[in-house]
């Protein structure tokens, strides 16, 4: 039997090239720069190309589609296995010690933005592939290593793939954790609209927070006129004291700035964030604010605080099998002149709906007078944990890792696992590795990546030797 993890040894160096090169391309969407042949900006894209030079140059059969999404292939037969990884990364954000796309190796461990999510077990995942191919292994069916550009967003690229290519039913993402995660949650947004209108004592000119739908704030800036200033200043020293925020507040032309900071988090885990959005909402809820501002603010500092599971919409709710219903609030900005944007973002098990939940937040935000629109959404997926392909990827991690205690497991999804029918998502974050994804000083260890390509290669080579 072949040692994998001397072989994904073997690889180390030339893996860690590779990966670096793709590492430095900040291959963030921007849509400001799309144009008609670069239509989420040209950085993913110039990401997407240069792995398909490489593949190619590696001897695989390679593919662009509208530089959206590609692939490298090998492999004859009937079947074909699927496996879907990403070059886009999220916006680097603040906070980071080191430069998010000059990557770093300190303590062992590999910092940059993508070396956890999704450059970095992508292509450990890549060179296992490749490493089968090398050795000549005699595969007896297609394996297609599929890359999207756009998986933070819209998934943009993979959807197209799917439109225009056979979309394969039998697959695998390296773009979440072990061991093998066989069920996600479904996903949806609420777009919440609230009035302008701001006649109170204290105005609100302008708050902002937040980069994406699927992310925790970290950042809360708000603008505000009042006629007491000074007590505000030192009721706003005394509150970041006495809550796990920081900030600062600062006199303008005509009121105060002020900045709440609190820690980023995925959306899928939101209770692992502290939301810097909500927190400065509480401040500035005991201030004298008025109409839309005022309805603004209480929504976030009554509702939305500290309330990850919807207790206070009375639509808390938890499946046997794929547990709770989370929300994140991810995008919250108001301007006097437009009035107010709230992105709530669900992660939902099978048993609830999105009209349902709809149906609670309304009751909330009614008086209010915030209206509540549903975005496009996803329905939770499942597949069965006596399936083949979740037996052959759980032996594989637990052979290499000797972690026999392992499960399959349901997750806030959305991987892109979920797009196949017998699809699951299948590291490489490991379980007692911090999960850095979309964080400031996002790292993953180089040892966890190397493990990780021993578990591909092992997987791979049962898969398509079976
Ligand atoms: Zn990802």
């Amino acid at each position: 039997m072949t040692d994998w993890m001397k072989a994904a040894q073997s690889q180390e160096e030339s893996y860690l090239k590779d990966l670096t090169t793709l590492l430095e391309i900040p291959s963030v969407r921007d849509d400001q720069a799309a144009t008609d042949e670069y239509p989420l900006g040209p950085m993913p894209a110039k990401a997407l190309q240069e792995f398909l030079k490489m593949a190619k140059n590696d001897g695989f059969r390679t593919k662009s589609i509208d530089n959206l999404v590609g692939y490298a292939e090998w492999g004859e037969g009937d079947e074909t296995l699927a496996i879907l990884a990403h070059l886009d990364v999220m916006p680097a954000g603040k906070g980071w010690e080191t430069d998010p796309f000059k990557p770093v190796i300190k303590d062992g461990k590999l910092y940059a933005r993508g070396a956890s999510d999704d450059k970095g077990p992508g292509m450990a995942c890549y060179y296992a592939l490749k490493y089968l191919k090398d050795q000549g292994v005699k595969f007896n069916k297609k394996v297609r290593f599929i890359v999207g550009t756009d998986e933070e967003s819209n998934w943009t690229g993979m959807h197209r793939y799917f439109e225009v290519e056979p979309a394969p039913t039998l697959g695998f993402s390296p773009d979440a954790e072990f061991p093998v995660i066989n069920g996600e949650k479904g996903q949806f947004s609420l777009l919440l609209d609230v009035p302008a209108g701001n006649e109170g004592t204290a105005r609100l000119k302008s708050f902002k927070s937040g980069l994406r739908f699927n992310m925790v704030p970290r950042e809360a800036v708000a603008e505000i006129t009042t006629s007491d200033k000074e007590k505000v200043m030192s009721a706003f020293g005394q509150f970041i004291d006495e809550n796990p925020v920081t900030g600062q507040i600062e006199e303008t032309m005509d009121g105060l700035k002020i900045t709440v900071i609190g820690k980023a988090a995925h959306g899928m885990e939101p209770e692992k964030g502290i939301n810097a959005a909500t927190y400065l909402a509480l401040f500035l809820n005991q201030y004298d604010f008025a109409g839309g501002a005022a309805s603004f603010i209480k929504f976030l500092a009554e509702y939305l605080h500290l309330d990850t599971r919807m207790k206070k919409f009375n639509s808390a709710f938890t499946d046997n099998v794929m547990g709770e219903l989370t929300m994140n609030a991810g995008i919250l900005n108001f301007t006097e002149e437009n009035g107010g944007k709230i992105n709530m973002n669900f992660r939902y098990p099978k048993g609830i709906t999105p009209d349902e939940i709809q149906e609670k937040v309304e009751q909330v935000t009614k008086p209010l007078k915030i209206t509540v629109n549903q975005g496009e959404g996803q329905e939770p997926h499942y597949v069965d944990p006596k399936d083949q392909i979740v037996k052959t990827l759980m032996k594989a991690y637990t052979d290499i890792s000797g972690d026999q205690d392992a499960k399959p497991e349901v997750v806030g999804g959305g991987t892109y696992g979920r797009l196949m029918k017998r699809g699951v998502a299948f590291g490489a974050l490991m379980p007692n590795t911090p999960n850095t994804m979309h964080q400031a000083n996002e790292f993953q260890p180089v040892d966890d990546l190397i493990t990780s390509m021993a578990i591909y290669m092992q997987a791979i080579n049962d898969l398509v030797t079976d």
